[in-house]
């Protein structure tokens, strides 16, 4: 329960580059340098906290750049003489300044031009409204016709209670991001009146509800409900620290999902016993910049050190569809995203990417438990394809006599290719892990964004069990572990229809952990026939 505080897109300003109004231009620009710089403070302390200080530091970097003389003397020459706009003056001033980076004698001042492009693409998108920036004061509940991947990492978990969006779907990495983050969160509500803003608001993310202004009656049901999730919380704090086995004797191990190291605190605080999938585009995200390789290790090092052995299973870039990346993706639009070039078909486009993570990984394999994941395989060349610059990874490892550890290598299981194919692709990799987001979401042609099509994933409908079935039959006949990873993990009805089909091992978002631990505990028997 909190107060409520709509977030509306403003989109003020007119795209023309050329602008008669200069002292109105002026003051635009020095005010929106004011807000962005604010902005980069809270990212540098939202960074501190989820990717360390050495790696937070560079906001430090692009806050000087955006306080810069040299910058905002020259985006003012160019709004008084050659009269352009705040936004388009802002522009050109980082491009000039890039150049004139690009020509100096250190690489690490030639890296920098990236660095004021990235500063002035930022200045330049707030002028033109392009983005919200999510500036809270108190804690309160945020209301939003919708939330990017990207607006969703970023947002404060100390001050947002919850958020209530009007589009939006249960299964979009938003309403994900929510759930691994512990955020409560309703989706899909259809149109928020503004008059609504400043209200006491209740919500509850299990039910989709949301009530504005409660009445007695709704306030008694909140206690009540919040009673009855205190008892349920410490009915599960009993299953803490227990060896995860149906009461037939099958072993299953319950990882958690995580997008950064303070997830990882997270899955350690609810006893997973282990990282089923380490989302690492969300580190890519928070950022302006692609991490470098040894931004990438540090994060990966502490990852594995926070696990303290167990396995922490990172997922390679998985870019496109909702999660854009401007500095990656660019400004090109696809007409089917989520169809189009994303995840490794991305990384193979762009394949220093992928080595250079490659390389941070197995640098971070020399010093704990981490294997390596692929996304959004579809054929068996895709994953030769991986295979070839992993070891391109590890030879220039070895050439530049940098220590690195033993990996494993697996794939996600989410396009009905894959399934199809999955016993061509076994004897090819490490472990399985079976995304059902994307698996239903393709299966069924049905967008996953979309909450129109959402009645045609519940029930869970048999051509999805097939292809999980298929899938884990294909897993057993090679001897590797099997793990789903998506949402269906979470849901405890299913529980016992993923152990019956040969899941070894269920992933889902921190909180779900020890809910999934109960469950699997309390599995009799077969429920269903094993169809092979
Ligand atoms: C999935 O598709 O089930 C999955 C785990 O990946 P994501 O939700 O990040 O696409
Ligand atoms: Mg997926």
């Amino acid at each position: 329960m909190g107060e409520l505080k709509i977030l509306r897109q403003s989109k003020t300003e007119t795209k023309s580059e050329n602008t008669g109004d200069v002292p109105a231009e002026l003051i635009k620009f020095r005010d929106a340098v004011d807000s962005v710089s604010v902005e980069f403070d809270k990212l540098y302390k939202n960074a501190l906290l989820r990717v360390g200080e050495r790696e937070a530091g560079i906001f430090e970097i692009h806050k000087m750049m955006l306080e810069d003389e040299d910058f905002s003397s020259e985006a003012e020459r160019l709004i008084k003489e050659e009269k352009f706009s705040a936004a388009e003056a802002s522009k050109r001033a980082g491009e000039v300044l890039a150049q004139m980076f690009r020509g100096m004698e250190t690489e690490y001042m030639r890296a920098r031009a990236d660095d004021i492009i990235a500063v002035s693409g930022r200045l330049c998108e707030f002028l033109r409204g392009e983005s919200r920036s999510v500036e809270l004061t108190s804690p309160c509940i945020i209301a939003a016709d919708d939330l990017t991947p990207a607006e969703t990492v970023m947002l404060d978990r100390d001050k947002v209670l919850g958020f209530v969006t009007e589009r939006g779907s249960d299964m979009s990495h938003t309403a994900i991001l929510a759930r691994m983050m512990g955020i409560p969160a309703v989706v899909s509500v259809g149109h928020i009146s503004d008059e609504y803003d400043g209200c006491t608001v209740l919500i509850d993310g299990e039910a989709g509800e949301v009530c504005i202004d409660p009445d007695e009656e709704s306030l008694s049901r909140y206690r009540s409900s919040h009673f009855d999730a205190e008892s349920e919380k410490a009915r599960l704090d009993r299953m803490r620290g227990k060896t995860c086995v149906t009461s037939d004797g099958v072993r299953i191990i319950v990882c958690a999902n995580v997008g950064d190291l303070a997830d990882v605190d997270e899955a350690a605080r609810h006893d997973a016993e282990g990282i089923g999938l380490f989302r690492s585009e969300f580190m890519f995200m928070s950022q302006t910049r692609a991490p470098s390789e040894d931004e990438q290790y540090e994060v990966y090092r502490a990852a594995v050190l926070k696990m303290n052995g167990q396995e922490c299973v990172v997922r390679t870039l998985d870019v496109g569809a909702d999660k854009r990346i401007p500095y990656i993706t660019g400004d090109a639009k696809e007409a089917n995203p989520a169809l189009g070039i994303r995840a490794v078909r991305l990384s193979l486009r762009m394949p220093e990417l992928l080595l250079t993570q490659f390389r941070a990984l197995y640098r971070a394999a020399a010093v704990g438990n981490i294997s390596a994941m692929i996304p959004m395989i579809s054929l068996p060349s895709e994953v030769e394809a991986v295979r070839d610059i992993a070891a391109k990874a590890r030879a220039s490892l070895e050439a530049d006599g940098i220590p690195y550890g033993k990996m494993k290598v697996g794939i996600m299981i989410e396009t009905p290719s894959a399934a199809i194919l999955s016993d061509l692709l076994a004897p090819m990799v490490d472990f399985f892990s079976i995304g059902t987001n994307d698996l239903i979401q393709y299966t069924l042609a049905a967008d996953r964004e979309n909450p129109d099509v959402a009645y045609l994933r519940h029930p869970l409908p048999e051509s999805v069990r097939r292809c999980i079935r298929m899938t884990c039959s294909a897993a057993r006949r090679e001897g590797i572990p099997i793990c789903v990873c998506g949402e269906l993990g979470a849901d405890t009805d299913e529980t016992n229809f993923l152990i019956d089909a040969g899941v070894t091992k269920i992933s889902v978002s921190p909180p779900y952990v020890l809910r999934v631990r109960e469950a699997v505990m309390r599995k009799t028997g077969m429920t269903i026939n094993r169809r092979i």
